[in-house]
């Protein structure tokens, strides 16, 4: 008996997606990125699907420990860096390399003594303005690194994008000018784009892009898919109906009575709710999909359970599985109808759906 509600991750979708990637970013590297438990599909389950990515991103050292303890010998990298002076003897011993983008992390490197140089991607700040270091200040700071004989040479080169989803704002145009006028001269290896550069800005692919939510087979980009990109959606939100009910016109249903029927309909409860991380904000007329239509909810979410107007003449039955999101629903146009973005759907699963490998 498979659980529900489970997410179903479809190892092939993710080494398609990888494979895909390559094709679209011949001349670089992919780092995976694999923060958030891999963007709700599973650390683990991640990286050793893809266990040939050239590296994988994270975005806490706590991540990168759980890939080390799972055997994951692949390049790590720290994508917001470390966060106290004891993390670096974890770094060395770990083989764990940090983003550099704030002064006070260069302190904590010269003010220590380790085993090793650690390796460092200084963050330049090429426009977003939440990490990375201003351009007035970029090769003060490089030189201070260079200098810094716990930092092994040579330093590579980062920056991030603020609106690389939106492919016809020239800011992305701007910050990638302002990256290479600033490092053109600079040993060490470089990296700009996350999925939204990788796919809409191929100048800035660079030596890695850094695939997030591409490598789940799901599109960055507003009113666009993962599937316009030759991509695979990684994950399948399924659960079950666990009830179908005659229901009259003009009754209402669920919490708060929120939602009155116009007509006679069939009203099918699916097991998911907030408490499975499926938002409680999804507007009525959100689609599910159950027997290969998309059903509209209807009434708010609850905790456990949410219910969809299956129409009068429906024959769908307790059991019938319920497809959330997944390859026959984009999680985009889920994420549409919620006023959300797909990462943060994927992200929120709580621990009480099963995430399966397949
Ligand atoms: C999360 C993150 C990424 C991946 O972003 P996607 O849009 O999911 O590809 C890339 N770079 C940095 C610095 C990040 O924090």
């Amino acid at each position: 008996m498979k659980p529900f509600p489970r997410a179903e991750i479809s190892s092939s979708a993710l080494k398609h997606n990888l494979a895909r990637l390559r094709q679209l970013a011949p001349d670089s590297r992919v780092m995976a990125v694999v923060k958030a438990n891999g963007y709700g599909h599973g650390l683990l389950n991640v990286a050793q699907c893809v266990a040939d990515a050239d590296g994988f991103g994270l975005a806490r050292l706590e991540e990168a420990l759980e890939l080390r303890a799972g055997k994951v010998k692949a390049k790590l990298l720290l994508l917001e860096g470390f966060f106290r002076q004891e993390d670096l003897p974890l770094l060395i011993e770990h083989d764990i390399e940090t983003v550099v983008h704030h002064e006070s992390q260069l302190q904590m490197l010269e003010s220590c003594t380790l085993s090793r140089p650690v390796t460092v991607w200084l963050k330049l700040d090429s426009g977003m303005h939440r990490l990375g270091v201003t351009p007035e200040r970029f090769h003060e700071l490089y030189q201070r690194l260079l200098a810094c004989p716990n930092v092994a040479k040579p330093i590579h080169l980062m920056t991030h994008f603020a609106c690389s989803d939106e492919p016809d704002n020239d800011f992305t145009a701007r910050q990638i000018k302002v990256f290479n006028d600033l490092t053109r001269d600079l040993p060490g290896q470089r990296t700009l784009a996350n999925s939204a550069g990788a796919l809409y800005w191929p100048e800035s692919q660079g030596d890695w892009i850094r695939t997030g939510i591409a490598l789940y087979g799901v599109s960055p980009v507003c009113g666009d898919l993962g599937s316009n990109h030759g991509l695979i959606p990684a994950m399948e939100l399924v659960s079950q109906l666990i009830a179908v009910r005659d229901h009259s016109a003009g009754e209402p249903v669920g919490y708060g009575a929120a939602w009155t029927a116009p007509k006679d309909t069939k009203l099918g409860v699916v097991a998911i709710g907030y408490g499975d991380g499926y938002p409680r904000n999804a507007p009525e007329g959100t689609p599910v999909l159950i027997n290969g239509r998309r059903v509209p909810i209807v009434g708010r979410v609850s905790m456990d359970m949410l219910t969809v107007d299956l129409g009068l003449d429906a024959t769908d039955k307790v059991g019938d599985s319920a497809l959330l999101w997944g390859r026959d629903l984009p999680v985009e146009e889920v994420a549409q109808h919620i006023g959300t973005i797909a990462y943060e759907l994927v992200t929120k699963l709580t621990p009480r759906v099963a995430v399966c490998l397949a």
